[in-house]
């Protein structure tokens, strides 16, 4: 059998960590050639306490990406994190998965799937924020959504919850972004761009109090799904990171900010070592609100990438209480793909596939698939509807950047999710919000 791996090679970024970036395609070779598949035993745990009821998880172990095929499993573990109401949270919950997944085409081998999927998560965020907006709901829902198959992990995320990853050796990775404007200049910066106003609650005589706030609405965060009443520019494209794992395995923390407004990441990974994943979810709940107090929900899912028939839960050995070793993913777009494709030796490191957090559609859409194979020419490529060859708009209209166009100039967007890039962008007005000070929400 010729596998052709070629076209993998354009996601790889190039990275300025200490570790190399190892191509997907020699992951994949190495799996197909030297060692036998074996996929990793998971298992997990969740702990909330509730302050308004509008924390909602999603923990779904079997899912298969091709019908009736039991070696196709993927598990998905997500969060949302809603705000003035829940509305937004559910209809996430309920709607997302199928979304991303209705982005992928049916006819994919495994690595197709995994290279296909960043793009598909981008598509399934923005096509479920637009059919809520249709709902007319106001309310809003963060997401940091997980996908794990075999043992490379993806994570999806909008808003402030966080996931973070402690591999077996005890390196501590980020593998969400922060969506909140007080800690993230680059979104300030867009969300200005885009139209909105970023500023702090105006209690009158010039006193300005609390965090950064956008305007209309006074949200905290940048990005999340729902959030109609606020401007179109707190957009739902999710900053996605792609991770391999190596065989030793590690524990996955995902937490709502009520865990991480009282906790840093160390803290809440050394809380719980050696307990298994649900004590290890309590734990770190548990000691977030004994902290802080209750004061917003807090909910705590904890996931154990274990090596197969090692069903005790991962200590990674009592290690110098942590190395304190923390991977930022506050990087600038990496620029040009990197073509290492050498003879590695396995290390015992998390490979980083793919980050991207732009949330530009026409980035974030775009790739040099052979279109025709990966992504059918003629289905938007946000919302997966039909549209006739000349009713297309080409992802990149309007873009600055001429030099970039592709011949075939897609992939393309039906007339309606094309109305909705251009609000993102600030180039359409967004619909009628409020442009008072003295809302308060997050
Ligand atoms: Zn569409």
């Amino acid at each position: 059998m010729v596998f052709d791996f070629d076209y993998n090679i354009i996601i790889i970024m190039s990275s300025k960590h200490d570790h190399p970036m190892v191509p997907l395609a020699v992951l994949l070779r190495r799996e197909l050639s030297s060692e036998k598949i074996e996929r990793p035993d998971l298992i997990h745990g969740e702990a909330n306490h509730s302050k308004k009821g509008e924390d909602y998880t999603l923990l779904k172990t079997e899912c298969q990406r091709l019908p009736a095929d039991a070696f196709s499993t993927f598990s998905v573990f997500a969060l949302f994190d809603g705000h003035n109401g829940s509305a937004a949270a559910v209809y996430s919950r309920e709607n997302l998965l199928n979304n991303i997944v209705g982005a992928i085409p049916s006819d994919l081998s495994r690595d197709e799937w995994l290279a296909a999927l960043p793009r598909a998560l981008v598509a399934g965020f923005v096509k479920t924020d637009k059919d809520f907006q249709d709902k007319a709901h106001t309310s809003g829902t963060t997401v940091t959504f997980a996908i794990i198959d075999g043992w490379v992990i993806t994570v999806a995320s909008v808003g402030d919850s966080r996931c973070i990853l402690e591999s077996a050796e005890g390196t501590i990775y980020s593998l969400s972004a922060d969506h909140r404007l007080e800690c993230n200049e680059d979104e300030v910066e867009r969300v200005t761009a885009s139209g909105g106003e970023v500023g702090r609650l105006n209690t009158g005589g010039g006193a300005e109090i609390g965090p950064l706030r956008c305007w209309p609405g006074g949200l905290c965060l940048s990005r999340s799904i729902g959030d109609m009443d606020v401007g179109e520019f707190i957009v739902p494209v999710p900053h996605v990171k792609q991770v391999k794992l190596s065989t030793a395995g590690g524990r996955l923390v995902i937490s709502s900010d009520g865990v991480w407004d009282a906790l840093s990441s160390e803290a809440a990974m050394n809380c719980c070592r050696g307990m298994p994943p649900a004590a290890a979810a309590s734990q770190i709940v548990h000691e977030a609100v004994q902290f802080k107090g209750l004061r917003d929900d807090t909910t705590c899912i904890v996931i154990d990438i274990l090596p197969p028939e090692k069903l005790t839960p991962l200590v990674p050995p009592l290690k110098k209480h942590g190395k304190g070793v923390f991977k930022n993913m506050f990087r600038k777009r990496p620029s040009e793909p990197s073509l290492v494709d050498k003879d590695y030796s396995e290390p015992d490191v998390v490979e980083e596939i793919y980050e991207e957090g732009s949330a530009m559609l026409a980035e974030r859409l775009d790739t040099e698939y052979p279109v025709c194979n990966m992504f059918k020419l003629f289905m938007c490529a946000v919302c997966q509807v039909e549209i006739k060859p000349k009713e297309g708009i080409s992802v990149h209209a309007g873009s600055s950047s001429r030099g970039k166009m592709r011949p075939w100039n897609g992939p393309f967007l039906c007339t309606s999710c094309q109305v909705k890039k251009e609000a993102m962008e600030g180039k359409r007005p967004s619909r009628d919000g409020r442009s008072s000070h003295s809302s308060d929400s997050d």
